[in-house]
């Protein structure tokens, strides 16, 4: 097992292209590390580079002690497990679990013995003489799962490894992946632009952005407090509420709300310097009844069942869209005029730049 440590890593595809731009961070030894972020961010590029299937640019890696910056991969003792799983069809299950041990050149019974451990551990034990083509998608994915652990490698590097499986083999996958990552202890790095994915399984997450980490976090404070906009708005099943307002002596102006004492309004952050602000909050953290410091008046404009709850939407007088998840059942009319009222403490407040005041 083992820690990754990277340190001002840059690559540069030929063509000027800056997909890792002097990228630091640090994975913990045994952590679930997700690398979460819109398509093009670098998470993959992250990824491959790790694996030492991109050469870095600049910038160095380590795993454990060991500086693998410029080691091949084979010489790096990770494993990675790609998204189609890239397992080979005209192989059986056993070879294909034993085939990183025959390129080891581990012998034929030893590689069988490790085949059937590692594959009964994951509960492949009655599919061992089948070929991946008569498996189904979870299977597969079990298998290219054994196939990286038969070698015990130090480090687990997975490409979006769920996202060949439908809705509810996901769900599962997910459970099953992140209960066999604990008990192995793992490092294990996972790339996913599935937020809910990420948040749901890892330990640690981090946000990126243009070949930069913009949040490194566990999933309840990326969740509850993003760093910036940029986070504040990538993360949540539905957008984070966003009005702009001002910041004067620790009041808050928003909207037609003039002089919102910032403490009673819920934000902390009294002491912040004067100027132009982002004031949100999610619409989970907030109701419709008006009871609050800070308030919203706005017509509602539509309602959504979420399913056990309902996503409201309303206008406010000055044109501010603003929404709330209410339990069903609760939702006003469409056409009510309702208070937004987010809960205490709940309420975040971003300075001109998009970062988070603190505290
Ligand atoms: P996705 O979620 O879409 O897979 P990603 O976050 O994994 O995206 P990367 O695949 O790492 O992103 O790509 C990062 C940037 O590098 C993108 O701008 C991409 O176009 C570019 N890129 C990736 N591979 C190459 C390559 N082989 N040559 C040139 N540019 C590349």
């Amino acid at each position: 097992m083992a820690s990754i440590r990277i340190e001002g890593l840059t690559k540069v595809y030929p063509g000027d292209v800056t997909a890792i731009d002097g990228l630091d961070v640090t994975v913990e030894d045994g952590s679930f590390f997700a690398l979460l972020g819109p398509s093009g961010c670098g998470k993959t590029t992250l990824l491959r580079t790790i694996a030492g299937l991109e050469e870095a640019s600049g910038g160095s890696i380590a795993i454990g002690e060991r500086d693998v910056t410029t080691l091949a991969p084979g010489d790096r003792n990770v494993a990675m497990v790609f998204q189609d799983y890239a397992l080979f069809p005209h192989m059986t299950v056993t070879d294909n679990i034993a085939y990183p041990l025959r390129i080891k050149k581990v012998g034929r019974s030893e590689r069988a013995a490790k085949a059937a451990e590692t594959g009964e551990g994951l509960g492949l034990s009655a599919l061992m003489e089948r070929r991946p083509g008569e498996l189904s998608g979870g299977q597969q994915q079990r298998v290219a799962l054994a196939r990286a652990m038969a070698c015990q490698p130090s480090v687990f590097l997975l490409d979006e490894p769920l996202s060949n499986l439908d809705a509810r083999l996901r769900l599962e996958a997910r459970t099953f992946l992140k209960r066999l990552q604990k008990d192995l202890g793992v490092t294990t790095v996972f790339v996913t632009h599935d937020q809910s994915e990420a948040l749901a399984m890892a330990d640690q997450i981090a946000v990126m952005e243009a070949g930069r980490i913009r949040q490194l976090g566990t999933p309840s404070e990326i969740f509850r407090r993003p760093a910036n906009t940029f986070v504040a708005n990538f993360i949540g099943s539905t957008p984070m509420n966003m009005l702009p307002g001002k910041l004067v002596g620790g009041s808050l102006q928003v909207g037609s709300l003039e002089g919102v004492d910032a403490v009673s309004a819920g934000w902390a952050g009294a002491g912040a310097p004067d100027g132009e602000v982002t004031v949100a909050f999610r619409p989970e953290y907030a109701r419709v009844d008006g009871k609050g410091p800070l308030v919203f008046e706005g017509t509602v404009e539509t309602t959504e069942s979420l399913g056990a709850s309902v996503l409201v939407t309303a206008r406010t007088d000055d044109g501010q869209r603003v929404q709330v998840v209410v339990p069903e059942g609760e939702e006003p009319e469409v056409g009510a005029v309702v208070g937004v009222a987010p809960a205490s403490g709940r309420v975040l407040v971003y300075d001109a730049e998009g970062e988070l005041l603190s505290p």
